[in-house]
C-alpha cells in the first residue's frame, strides 16, 4: 500500500510540473487572467512565478498591467483561492483550454488543407494563412535559395539535439564586407507567430528584393527557428511546448532547458530555475543547449558585422531591448530607444497595432541569459532588441492563421525602418 501511494504520488507530482514528461492534460486547464493593482501585488505575483505551479503566459510586468497564467484542472480551485486571499482581481478568460486548443488546432489544419489544394506554386509548400511545420519552412528557404541564387544562400549551422538541421538564410545583393541585419525566431516553441513572421519577412525581402532600397547596402540574415525539435514538439505533442526538448535527468524525466535563459552572460543571475522541469530552467550550465550553441557561434562569426540583431517571440507587443538581467540601462540606451521608437511608429501606422517600447527589466521583471543581452553584452552588437508579437493576450499563443500575414505585412514596415537605419549610418 505504501509504495502504491508513493508511486501515486510521484505520478501527481509529475504530471502537476508545467512541462512534465508527457503531453500534459489540459482538459479543464483555465487561463486566468489577473490584474495587479499595488506593488505588493506585484511582489505576489513575482513569487507565485518563481514557484513552477503555473505556467505564466505573459510574465509579471508592472502594477496595471495584465497578467495571464494557465492552471491546470487540479490547480484551477488553488489559484482562485490564492488570489482571493491576497485581494488580486481576476477573470477566467479561457474556460476549457483543451477545448479551445483542439478548435485551434482544426482551424489550422483546414487552412493548410486550403493552402495546399490552392498552392500556385508547386516548387514549395509555403504560405502565411497557416501555420506549417517544419519541413515546409525549410523546403522554401531551399527553393528561395535555388530560385533566387543569386542573392540568397541556405546553410545548415548545425544540428539539433533530435538531430535536426538548422538553417538559415543569408540575403546579400553583392559585395563583401557590408553590415548585417541579423534575424532569429521561435526560441520558443510555442510562440508560432514568431517562426511565421521572420519566414514572412524573409520571404517578402528575397522575392520582392528590388523594392527595398536599403538591400544595396545591407545584408539580412534570416533563422526563422532557432528551436526546431521544440518547434516540432509544440505541433505534434503539447501545442504550450516551450524549452528546447534535450535530456536534463530529470527523475520524473522532465525535458529541455529555457533557451532564453541559457546565454552566457550573468547567467542564471535571476528570473531563472534551477528545476528541470520548470518552464524557465537555466539549463544545467551556460550553453548546455546545442541549438543555443550553434546561434552563439553564428553570432561570434559575424559580430563585427552585424549592427542589429533581432530575436522574435510572442506575445504582448513589446519591443524590447537591454538589459534583461538588471533594471540598470545600457549606456547607449537612448540610441537603442530611437530606432525602437521609429521601427514601432512605422509597424503601427499600418494597423494602428499598438507596441509598448522600453529595456526589458522596465517592462518584465528581470530575467538573466537572455540572447538579446548576451548579443549586446558579449559579442558586442550595439542594438540588440526582443520583440514580442501579436497579441495581448485575446488569443496569446493560440493566434489565429487569418492574423499571420497581417502580423508579417505590419513587423515587416518595422524592420525596414531597421534595414533603411543601418544603411544609413553604417552602409
Ligand atoms: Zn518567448
Amino acid at each position: 500500500m505504501k509504495v502504491l501511494t508513493f508511486v501515486l504520488v510521484l505520478v501527481g507530482l509529475a504530471a502537476a510540473l508545467p512541462s512534465g514528461p508527457v503531453n500534459p492534460d489540459i482538459t479543464g486547464a483555465q487561463v486566468f487572467r489577473v490584474n495587479p493593482t499595488s506593488a505588493a501585488h506585484l511582489h505576489y505575483l513575482y513569487g507565485l512565478f518563481m514557484q513552477d505551479l503555473y505556467d505564466f503566459w505573459t510574465e509579471p510586468r508592472a502594477v496595471g498591467k495584465n497578467v495571464d497564467i494557465m492552471a491546470q484542472r487540479w490547480m484551477v480551485p488553488v489559484l482562485k483561492a490564492t488570489l482571493s486571499k491576497v485581494g488580486i482581481e481576476h477573470t477566467v478568460i479561457i474556460r476549457d483550454l483543451a477545448e479551445m486548443t483542439e478548435r485551434s488546432k482544426i482551424a489550422n489544419d483546414r487552412a493548410l488543407e486550403v493552402a495546399k489544394r490552392t498552392n500556385p506554386n508547386p516548387k514549395h509548400n509555403m504560405d502565411w494563412t497557416a501555420y506549417h511545420r517544419l519541413d515546409d519552412i525549410y523546403g522554401y528557404m531551399d527553393y528561395l535559395a535555388t530560385t533566387y541564387s543569386d542573392i540568397a544562400q541556405v546553410e545548415s549551422y548545425g544540428k539539433t539535439f533530435e538531430g535536426r538541421d538548422m538553417k538559415m538564410l543569408k540575403l546579400s545583393k553583392g559585395g563583401s564586407g557590408k553590415p548585417i541585419v541579423f534575424i532569429d525566431g521561435g526560441i520558443h516553441a510555442r510562440e508560432w507567430i514568431s517562426t511565421a513572421t521572420v519566414s514572412y519577412m524573409m520571404s517578402q525581402m528575397v522575392e520582392n528584393s528590388g523594392s527595398h532600397a536599403f538591400l544595396d547596402k545591407v545584408d539580412f540574415y534570416f533563422l526563422p527557428t532557432i528551436n526546431p525539435d521544440g518547434y516540432e514538439f509544440s505541433h505534434t505533442n503539447n501545442r504550450y511546448w516551450r524549452k528546447t526538448r534535450s535530456a536534463t535527468g530529470s527523475p520524473f524525466g522532465c525535458k529541455g532547458v529555457d533557451p532564453n535563459r541559457n546565454w552566457d552572460f550573468h547567467w542564471d543571475e535571476v528570473g531563472t530555475s534551477n528545476e528541470p522541469c520548470s518552464d524557465i530552467y537555466s539549463g544545467s550550465k551556460a550553453f548546455s543547449e546545442v541549438e543555443m550553441r550553434n546561434v552563439r557561434d553564428q553570432l561570434n562569426k559575424y559580430a563585427d558585422k552585424i549592427k542589429v540583431y533581432l530575436t522574435f517571440h510572442a506575445f504582448s507587443q513589446l519591443w524590447m531591448y537591454p538589459w534583461g538581467y538588471t533594471s540598470a540601462l545600457p549606456a547607449d540606451w537612448k540610441d537603442l530607444d530611437n530606432l525602437a521608437f521609429d521601427a514601432v511608429e512605422a509597424l503601427t501606422s499600418v494597423y494602428g497595432t499598438l507596441y509598448e517600447i522600453g529595456s526589458s527589466t522596465n517592462t518584465i521583471y528581470a530575467a538573466a541569459g537572455g540572447s538579446d543581452d548576451w548579443g549586446k553584452g558579449v559579442a558586442g552588437i550595439k542594438y540588440t532588441y526582443t520583440v514580442e508579437l501579436r497579441d495581448t493576450g485575446n488569443y496569446g499563443f493560440l493566434l489565429p492563421p487569418s492574423q499571420i500575414t497581417p502580423t508579417g505585412k505590419e513587423t515587416l514596415e518595422g524592420v525596414k525602418v531597421v534595414g533603411e537605419f543601418v544603411a544609413k549610418t553604417y552602409g
